[in-house]
């Protein structure tokens, strides 16, 4: 018998080689048909995590805990998506005969398979027959099999097959055995794990087709790559077709062409964005915004150039880690005289906090930057604005001391919070990264800081009212930290927001101030960015919102349109007044119809209209349209009081 942990802290004994769904089925059927697939930790692993993830079908050897995994879980849906490449290997192989298969692991959401179809060009067109095979096979309830050959039985059965790119992957195996798994005619090398059988993939639909190198090495062959998503149920692939066909509606590279706030040039160079003039209007605004918070929560502004000498980074440390992955150094005509383009602000802060004596009394210190940061990015890994090699962080850096920093944390939840209410974004979570307390070893800054520090944090989030998960073994080797996921308004989560707390550059930097009793202390640093970056926030936002956004943020605020020619004076009037009173204001006074101006200007989203025909000339008056919606006919004044009103009730 063997003696198995529950998450519940239970403990049970079971015949010694009993399985994953045999101990579910035990517990209810039902469950037995919802769990997918069971993460096992041997007894006395201290590590943290729920353990390995394995098959449910394969036999519990020991003393262990274990988590029944369902669909909600992440595992389970890896190994489904996973499982699910394999089925899709399945299909390909009955329609298209020949076909040779690189790897085909799960992604974030569903899977992808990298194969040779060799002189055939697959299509989007050949999708349907794909799914259709797929599900039909799922249906004959096909079980994944797990099964241990030598390596060499395993290298004769892909020569045979003449998979070259299997043989490759098992030349670089070491000897002894090596695990397939096979459902219904296909075989495949793999370390698992997988799902039971696959009758549980009720929907599948194949979504993309992309041209892969093989191990991502351009000098080897192309596969293609075939990606797909499945579900166990029908009910959620339509869900998620309807955020997907959503989600390419808002996308913000689409919107930001038609709303014409930024664009980029192949000449400037890759993932460097240029903010067109409406986008720079909206960037100002979003600087403003948070000028004026951090203002109120005594936040002190500072200005660094955009470059700085290797030597503050092989202080600051970034050198020796991020040096090779990132921008070279730029030379001078001064031999061996070197700067780098900044990848982060802190250590420039870090200098200005040692350009003056500093005492208990001048702390927390708190320095605020729109500063630009330039990071190399792989050029695959780019995209739109969330994704650059140059972005703006809206950082700032508190110097504090031990004692100071759970009051400075609540002070940024704060911030944050504020920040999260005033772009509606109601859903977030939040999770506080801490130590892994087996492993203290490889965190810099004494035992009593981190206590304090994740003391800090724990409390100074219970305090502000927010919900945590607590994730050991995630901290940064200098500091715990706190991160904020927000759901968008079609549900999809983004990371916005850090608070870090650093033990390692006041170090690096001896950073010191006079403390009471005369002594000479270390300060304890925190970076934080509640938007993260301009450029992300910026993409988040236009995604969240579909570019329908807050009339105070909006480049336009206000068109102003007259039904003809004949009112256009009238209406540059209006516009001239509503200019005199900081509104940002246009006139689009075009020869063309209402409506087709109104169609044009709604790529723009603009969300004020103001129409003006003979009628609003005769009263001097305007006709208010506010997203699409009827918002009456106004006098100038009125007009001008109601934009007001509305710019501070988003801003309340
Ligand atoms: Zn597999
Ligand atoms: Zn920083």
């Amino acid at each position: 018998m063997i003696n198995i942990t529950f998450p519940d802290g239970s403990v049970r004994a079971y015949e010694k080689g009993v399985t994953g769904y045999e101990i579910a089925k035990g517990i209810s059927p039902r469950l037995a048909e919802e769990v997918l697939a069971v993460a096992v930790k041997p007894a006395g692993d201290t590590t943290i995590g729920k353990g390995e993830t394995r098959d449910l079908n394969r036999p519990i050897e020991e003393d262990c805990s274990i988590t029944l995994l369902k669909w909600e879980d992440d595992e389970a849906k890896r190994v489904f998506w996973h499982s699910s490449s394999h089925l899709m290997a399945e299909a390909l192989e009955d329609l298209f005969p020949g076909v040779k298969f690189g790897i085909g692991p799960a992604i974030e959401n569903g899977f992808y398979y990298d194969v040779d179809l060799g002189s055939h060009q697959i299509t989007d067109a050949d999708f349907p027959k794909i799914e259709k095979r797929m599900l039909e096979l799922a249906r004959e309830k096909q079980d994944y099999t797990r099964i241990d050959v030598p390596k060499a039985e395993a290298m004769k059965h892909f020569e045979e097959k003449g998979d070259q790119y299997k043989c490759e992957l098992i030349s670089e195996l070491e000897d002894g055995t090596i695990t397939y798994y096979t459902n219904g005619h296909f075989t495949d090398l793999c370390r698992g794990p997988h799902l039971r059988n696959t009758d549980v993939i009720k929907a599948v639909k194949l979504t993309a087709l992309a041209g892969a190198y093989w191990r991502g090495d351009e000098t080897r062959g192309q596969l293609t790559r075939i990606y797909g998503i499945t579900f166990p149920k029908k009910s959620m692939l339509d869900e998620y077709l309807v955020v997907l066909e959503e989600a390419k509606k808002r996308d913000h590279r689409k919107l930001g062409k038609e709303m014409e706030l930024f664009t980029f040039s192949p000449r400037v160079g890759m993932g460097l964005p240029l903010w067109l003039p409406r986008g720079s209007v909206m960037r100002f605004e979003l600087e403003k915004f948070l000028r004026k918070k951090q203002n109120e929560y005594g936040y002190l502004p500072v200005v660094t150039p955009h470059i700085g000498s290797k030597d503050l980074y092989v202080t600051s440390g970034h050198y020796a880690k991020y040096g090779k992955d990132s921008f070279q150094p730029i030379h001078t005509p001064q031999e061996g005289e070197e700067y780098m383009l900044k990848p982060m602000n802190c250590p420039h802060h870090c200098e200005i906090f040692r350009s003056a004596p500093r005492s208990y009394r001048d702390l927390p210190l708190r320095m605020a930057e729109f500063g630009t940061v330039y990071r190399y990015e792989q050029s695959g890994e780019l995209h739109g604005l969330t994704r650059v090699r140059s972005f703006t962080q809206d950082d700032a850096h508190m110097f504090v001391t031990p004692d100071q920093l759970k009051g400075e944390f609540e002070k940024v939840i704060e911030l944050i919070l504020y920040v999260f209410k005033i772009f509606k974004f109601d859903k977030y979570t939040a999770q506080v990264s801490l130590r892994d307390p087996n492993n203290k070893s490889k965190y810099i800054g004494s035992d009593e800081n981190w206590e304090k520090a994740e003391n800090a944090i724990i409390e100074a989030a219970a305090e502000m009212g927010l919900k945590t998960v607590v994730e050991y073994g995630e901290a940064a080797f200098y500091g715990p930290k706190l991160d904020f996921m927000v759901k968008d308004a079609i549900g999809r989560k983004w990371q916005l927001g850090t608070i870090q707390v650093d033990y390692n550059l006041p170090e690096r930097f001896q950073l010191e101030y006079t403390a009471a009793d005369g002594s000479k202390q270390r300060p304890v640093m925190i970076h934080r960015a509640p938007f993260g970056s301009i450029e992300r926030f910026t993409a988040v936002l236009l995604e969240h919102t579909g570019g329908h956004l807050p009339v105070w943020l909006s480049p336009d605020q206000v068109k102003v349109l007259p039904i003809s020619e004949k009112y256009s004076d009238f209406a540059k009037k209006v516009c001239g007044l509503l200019n005199n009173s900081d509104i940002r204001a246009s006139i689009d006074d075009r020869n063309e119809t209402l409506g087709k101006r109104i169609r044009e200007i709604s790529l723009l989203r603009v969300p004020v209209l103001a129409i003006v025909g003979e009628k609003e000339v005769e009263q001097g008056t305007v006709s208010v349209r506010k997203e699409g919606a009827d918002a009456g006919v106004m006098k100038v004044e009125e007009f001008v009081a109601w934009l007001k009103d509305q710019m501070a009730q988003e801003l309340a």
